[in-house]
């Protein structure tokens, strides 16, 4: 508060960005958005950053890897293939990473498309830096505090102990754009401009899974068309607002946090 460098997000900035569709969209122009995630392991990353994604506010979602089973039998909706995701289909932006295990080739894949690309969890630590740094489209990496302090090589309390400067130089080694999740989660894209700051988390979201739900609906917005800082923003806040409403005071799981972005939507319109 104060702080030049700092911009807490607001309300109204976050309405004017929203996705919201006129009378001429279709599907596609509403924007594709791929989900590379999950594993034997772990298929319900797959089914939660799904979740995330289609409330989001992009026309279609794909999901490419092992956990289609799953995915398709919570969401019909979703058109699954189990191939690598440059065989997926045409997408306008890739999520890569949660509960992804060792799939690097699915990190690599999902690198080299000319698309705008979120990358969280496991893909963090799978993701070639120079690769990420030889992008055109827009990269956003969304680390956790540890998984920012592994990034860079430093410890968890570190990280926790400067969180600024550590999401600026994260932008800068990587040059993308970076979202240091917490309980107030900052947004830095690389250059001196001002982090975004958001203010809507609460302590419920501290769960399992948690994070698999922002990661797709943040790449929804991105396959929208907002910008990586825009798209992490929108996601960071209606994240922390569907948390909110969908714990009123008691604990919940992931996806009811997922199902409850739909009434942030709604509170921020
Ligand atoms: P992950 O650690 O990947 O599951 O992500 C956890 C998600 O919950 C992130 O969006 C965090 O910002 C959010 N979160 C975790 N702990 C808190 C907290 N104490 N207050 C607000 N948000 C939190
Ligand atoms: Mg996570």
């Amino acid at each position: 508060p104060g702080d030049p460098e700092l911009e807490a997000l607001q309300h109204a900035d976050v309405a004017a960005l929203l996705p919201v569709p006129g009378a001429e969209s279709d599907k596609y122009r509403r924007g594709v958005v791929g989900i590379a995630a999950g594993s034997a392991r772990y298929p319900g990353a797959a089914v939660l950053a799904v979740a995330g994604a289609l409330r989001g506010g992009a026309g279609a979602v794909r999901y490419a890897g092992p956990a289609g089973d799953a995915v398709i039998a919570r969401f019909p909706e979703t058109l699954v293939s189990s191939g690598s995701p440059d065989q997926a289909g045409r997408v306008q932006a890739w999520v890569v990473g949660p509960g992804a295990g060792d799939d690097a080739d699915a990190v690599t894949a999902v690198l080299n498309a000319d698309v705008p690309v979120l990358v969280d969890a496991d893909g963090l630590r799978l993701a070639d830096r120079d690769l990420v740094r030889a992008r055109r489209a827009p990269t956003l990496l969304t680390p956790h505090a540890g998984e920012a302090a592994a990034l860079l090589g430093v410890s968890r309390e570190e990280v926790e102990g400067a969180r600024l400067t550590s999401v600026r130089k994260l932008a800068e080694r990587y040059g993308a754009t970076v979202l240091l999740k917490g309980s107030t989660t900052l947004i830095a894209s690389p250059g001196d401009g001002p982090v975004r700051v958001n203010p809507t988390g609460t302590g419920w979201l501290a769960t399992a899974g948690s994070g698999d739900v922002l990661s797709g609906l943040t790449g929804s917005l991105l396959a929208a068309g907002l910008d990586a800082l825009d798209a992490g923003s929108v996601g960071a806040y209606l994240h922390g607002l569907a948390g909110r409403l969908a714990a009123d005071g008691a604990p919940v799981g992931a996806h009811d946090v997922a199902e409850a972005v739909r009434d942030a939507w709604r509170d921020v319109m």
